[in-house]
């Protein structure tokens, strides 16, 4: 299915991690450096993202797996459409059925919508398990967020607790 945003991007962004990784961070797009370098969060809330992972003192960014809801850069980083999402999606659904991942953090409104079908807010979102083909999701604030959100830091934090917990949780005995 051709994309508008396939012509004014320089890079299809299409993920990257462990593909044996057993979990899987989503985002909503790439931004400006994401299309330069043709990877996921690798700019400033990708190094925050980094950060995040890897205070949980159990995920090492190289063992996980990152992928946007879109792989190709909204122009001005501007949010996503419905129907830019609409034709992206199956990419993303189709990485989780070949990953098969454990657990799914969503970052952000995005990622969280996206993934879940629903219009609600990322604060209602949080602090509750969701399914998405039986994989259990956890949403929690964009890292970009945090930067305009010192607050949310607390927030993200606990979220990560959650989700490391759940983890341990689901480790072969
Ligand atoms: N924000 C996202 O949602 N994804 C990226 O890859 C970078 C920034």
């Amino acid at each position: 299915m051709d994309c508008p945003l396939g012509k004014t991007r320089k890079s299809f962004v299409f993920g990257s991690g462990n593909p044996e990784a057993r979990v899987l961070f989503v985002g909503e797009a790439p931004g400006a450096d994401e299309d330069e370098q043709g990877l996921p969060f690798v700019g400033r809330a990708g190094q925050l993202l980094t950060k995040i992972i890897e205070s949980t003192k159990t995920f090492k960014r190289s063992e996980v797996f990152i992928a946007n809801v879109l792989k190709c850069r909204p122009p001005e980083n501007r949010a996503p459409a419905p129907e830019e999402v609409e034709r992206c999606i199956p990419y993303l659904r189709r990485q989780i059925a070949i990953l098969k991942p454990r657990l799914i953090m969503a970052l952000g409104a995005s990622a969280a919508q996206s993934l879940l079908s629903t219009k609600e807010a990322v604060g209602k979102l949080r602090n509750r398990w969701h399914e998405l083909d039986r994989i259990p999701v956890l949403v929690t604030y964009h890292p970009a967020a945090l930067f305009r959100f010192e607050g949310y830091k607390k927030e993200v934090w606990n979220d990560m607790k959650v989700f490391t917990a759940k983890h341990k949780d689901l480790q072969d005995p």
